[in-house]
């Protein structure tokens, strides 16, 4: 973990030179000389002009994809070398891991320490853990009749181009790429038009990981563009896309207008958070319910932005939480002190704030925040933002803000609580928070989302899948069931 001050963090941002270029069959691509601007959410000064792709890079990048697929080392390596490898990028990532955090915070806003210690863990993590794995899987034999021998093994998929977005640029990389590439597969990546800086510099480095070329691409450009011809490309076998549910109906349509490639949705979210007023520790509980909307600016697909609170405990537990978020330290992501930085983009800021607009025409009550708050540095920043006296039907309590902003309702009865939770179209992820074993188990039961937490929030390791049910999407990351996004079985029956 870092021990940077401010000013050495400072520094280190006055010597950052950005790669602007694709990553294409293991070399600097520049692409057609077309470039787009990336800011920095911090004091929305221009950061890179970055290789603007096109139809054209993405057909390079999947060519060298196809053929380090189809004729290359990669997918005929022994499981452990290919492990050997995710082991070593997650070495080269180790040696770069300041660097790398601080072009994250420096992209897309998040505080620079949350960078290191959460998401470049986070992503170092990931490529260690299926590394190791990578080696130790075995294939099946099942028991057929005694002249007969069938054989069912896991072949990788192909091609898999992974489309992610800006607020964890690196992490929702990790968990693509490293389960494709432990299974054999061949990626291109696109970075969200955001936070592209971090990947291409991530690509950069991984030359030293020694993977053959074409075996991991990058493409940089927007979604409308590169996305799409990512998603339409015949000679992509796989799409593993993690951002909103609206461009992942997109996808569903590239998939089925082109050559019906798998297509794997990690979605948006509208997490309920349950607090039953036996809850072992009220006063934790709020703490983590403002941590948990407010880490990251908001900008979580499993933030709890719904806080669904018995009535009997509605006030003082609502003041407690909105204690926090004024406590809340906003400022420059740099400063190591800093908990919640800017917002990413200056239109992402206005959405937020139509968003804020909405709760108070519809009469939610605004206990703290909604103003922009105007900072030295110029850039992005909201005030961590609290509504109460919300009402099912009202936006704030429908829709995804992606933002600092939670909004509390109340509930009477467990049948109630479990009601109002499950009435949102997303199915991400929901918290329980109670001293009771069985409501515990009743009502985590009761929720349809991809992960219940239990008296906490966002815990979680590499041992267990993510990803959501209803419109949050489908398929998971993490754990050994990512590999079913880049693995197909295959049947093999021998007549004996
Ligand atoms: P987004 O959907 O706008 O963009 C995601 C990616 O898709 C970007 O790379 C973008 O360039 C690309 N894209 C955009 N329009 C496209 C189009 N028409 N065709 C093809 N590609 C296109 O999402 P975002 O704003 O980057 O990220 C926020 C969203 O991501 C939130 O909804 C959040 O909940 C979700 N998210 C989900 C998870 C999860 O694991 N379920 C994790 C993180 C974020």
């Amino acid at each position: 973990m870092t021990t940077r001050t401010h000013a050495e963090w400072l520094a280190a941002a006055e010597r950052v030179v950005p790669v602007t270029e694709h990553h294409i069959r293991g070399a600097a691509e520049p692409g057609g000389g077309a470039t787009f601007s990336v800011r920095s959410p911090r004091d929305g000064k221009p950061l890179a002009a970055v290789a603007d792709g096109g139809v054209k890079e993405v057909d390079l990048a999947v060519e060298a994809a196809r053929y380090a697929f189809d004729r290359g080392p990669w997918p005929r390596l022994a499981p452990i070398e290919r492990g050997r490898a995710l082991l070593r990028i997650a070495d080269v990532i180790e040696r770069y891991r300041e660097e790398l955090a601080l072009l994250i915070s420096l992209e897309m806003g998040k505080p620079v320490v949350e960078a290191d210690a959460i998401e470049l863990r986070a992503v170092i993590n990931t490529f260690r853990w299926y590394g190791e794995l990578a080696g130790k899987l075995a294939d099946e034999v099942p028991h057929t009749a005694p002249d007969s021998l069938a054989l069912v093994t896991r072949e990788p998929v192909g091609v898999v181009a992974a489309i992610v977005p800006w607020n964890f640029p690196l992490t929702m990389a990790a968990w693509k790429l490293a389960p494709a590439l432990a299974a054999g597969c061949t990626v291109v990546l696109k970075p969200s038009e955001r936070s592209p800086l971090s990947a291409l510099r991530m690509a950069e480095l991984l030359v030293e990981a020694d993977l053959p070329p074409g075996v991991l691409n990058v493409v940089a450009g927007d979604g409308p563009t590169v996305g799409r011809a990512l998603g339409r490309h015949h000679e992509v076998d796989a799409l593993a896309f993690t951002g909103s549910t609206a461009v992942g109906r997109h996808f569903l349509r590239y998939g089925a207008d082109s050559n019906l490639k798998r297509v794997w949705l990690e979605l948006g979210g509208k997490s309920p958070n349950l607090v039953f007023p036996d809850a072992p520790d009220l006063e934790a509980a709020a703490a983590t319910a403002a941590w948990g909307i407010f880490f990251n600016q908001g900008a979580m697909c499993t933030a709890p932005s719904r806080l669904l609170v018995h009535q009997a405990i509605a006030g003082e537990f609502t003041d407690a939480v909105v204690r926090h978020a004024r406590a809340l330290r906003v400022g420059d992501p740099l400063d190591p002190a800093t908990q919640m930085g800017p917002l990413v983009t200056l239109e992402h800021l206005a959405m937020v704030r139509a968003h804020i607009a909405s709760g108070l025409a519809d009469g939610a009550r605004l206990r703290t925040g909604g103003e922009p708050l105007h900072h030295e540095l110029g850039g992005w920043f909201l005030e961590p933002s609290v509504f109460d006296q919300v009402g099912p039907d009202m936006r704030v309590a429908r829709d995804e803000i992606f933002g600092p902003v939670l909004s509390v309702l109340t509930f009477g009865t467990e049948e109630e609580a479990v009601e109002l939770a499950n009435a949102s179209e997303y199915g991400l992820a929901a918290a329980v928070w109670t001293a009771n074993l069985s409501t515990a188990h009743r009502v985590s039961r009761a929720l349809r989302a991809g992960t219940v937490w239990v008296n906490c929030y966002e815990e979680g390791d590499l041992t267990v899948p993510f990803g959501g049910v209803k419109q949050s999407g489908n398929g998971r990351d993490k754990s050994v069931h990512a590999l079913d996004k880049y693995t197909e079985l295959k049947t093999t029956w021998v007549q004996l």
